[in-house]
């Protein structure tokens, strides 16, 4: 399937989801709605043809309105049709009505409400524009005498539409802001962290880094970075398999999480090199620290490779204010990885800051 058929199909997706989020509310705001209407309508001389209209628009158009959206094959315009026929057949019952005011003020409340939350202020303007010209026309063409006044059993018959209809589309519009916040919380989660390990990924953890430097700079306060990579890792890969290696990765993540301060911030640098920011640390704790990381490696082994010993390389750099900018800081760090790989491995080198 190509990208534009995917894109489609998330658009036909998102347009249905747009529908079905109208429907019940339709149903609600119609319903309601019919009794608002009803009780102008049995005061004065209508046609049965409009007490048919009626029934039909109230209790039958929600359904009928969802069925096309859904079977449309771009829902999300068919619903905006929909609702500008809503729109349609308010101004024509509030002309019906002989503009009887509250009935009329509360369609007209509803509507706006309705097209304002689903499309903006465009979507609002073309609808009031709609319902304004509706019912003028219906009102000359038909000579509906005005009957402005409302009765007070008319206004009794019309409070479960003022009150149930917009509780609902507030009930809607708050679980709609409730999934918008859980859908941007993880589109962060997933933009800051790594995919396999859950820690920071180089990119969020860099930022951070950046961060922790400049703290450092403005307030005078000490902090230690370390590089940690495993050692010999493609070998282990290459005889035992992605898998295995991939188990190796996520259990050194585990260790420096078990291990480490709660304030540390840990990062997956790259491949098999993750990053750790220690804020207020000396580099002789960072060191103790990482001591503390390999007793433990030293006695884990692997559930599905038990035979590999997991060694890790890390090179130290703690702050020093003489640095020009954070990448001067990771820059040493990684030289003193760097000196610890070719020292052999398995051992800890700190930076020479003053080179
Ligand atoms: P050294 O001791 O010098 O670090 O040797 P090394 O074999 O560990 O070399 P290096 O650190 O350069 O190897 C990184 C390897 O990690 C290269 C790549 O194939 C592998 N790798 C990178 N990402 C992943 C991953 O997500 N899963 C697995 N299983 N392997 C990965
Ligand atoms: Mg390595």
């Amino acid at each position: 399937m190509d990208s534009s058929t995917y894109l489609n199909e998330d658009r036909h997706r998102s347009g249905r989801r747009f529908a079905r989020r109208l429907y019940v509310p339709r149903i609600i705001g119609l319903a309601t709605g019919f009794f608002c209407v009803s009780s102008v309508l049995v005061t004065q001389p209508v046609s049965g043809w409009w007490w048919l209209l009626l029934v039909a628009y109230g209790f039958i158009w929600p359904h009928f309105a969802w069925q096309t959206a859904d079977r449309s094959s771009n829902p999300a315009r068919a619903e905006i049709r929909n609702l500008m026929i809503d729109s349609l057949m308010g101004g024509v019952w509030i002309a019906v009505m002989g503009m009887n005011a509250l009935p009329s003020a509360l369609i007209m409340a509803m509507l706006c409400m309705n097209n304002v939350g689903c499309g903006g202020v465009k979507l609002f303007l073309s609808g009031l524009g709609v319902i304004v010209l509706s019912s003028l026309l219906t009102l000359s063409l038909l000579h509906i005498p005005l009957n402005l006044q409302t009765m007070p059993s008319q206004v009794w018959i019309c409070l479960p539409f003022l009150l149930v209809y917009p509780t609902y589309f507030g009930l809607v519009s708050y679980r709609t802001a409730l999934k918008l916040s859980e859908h941007k919380r993880r589109l962060m989660h997933m933009s800051t962290r790594d995919g396999m390990t859950g820690v920071y990924n180089r990119r969020h953890w860099e930022h951070l880094l950046h961060g922790e430097y400049d703290n450092c700079q403005r307030y005078q306060r000490n902090a230690t970075l370390l590089l940690i990579d495993i050692d010999h890792f493609k070998s282990i890969n290459d005889s035992y398999g992605h898998d295995v290696g991939d188990e190796a990765i996520l259990a050194i993540t585990e260790h420096l999480q078990l291990t480490l301060r709660i304030t540390d911030v840990i990062g997956r640098f790259g491949g098999d090199e993750f990053g750790v920011i220690m804020s207020g640390t000396p580099q002789e704790s960072a060191i103790q620290a990482m001591a503390r990381v390999r007793e433990y490696l030293q006695e884990f082994h692997l559930p599905h490779a038990p035979l590999i010993s997991l060694r890790i390389s890390v090179g130290v750099a703690e702050f020093d204010s003489g640095m020009v900018n954070y990448r001067e800081w990771l820059k040493a760090a990684d030289v003193a990885l760097y000196k610890a790989k070719n020292l052999g491995r398995s051992r800890t080198e700190v930076a020479d800051i003053a080179a």
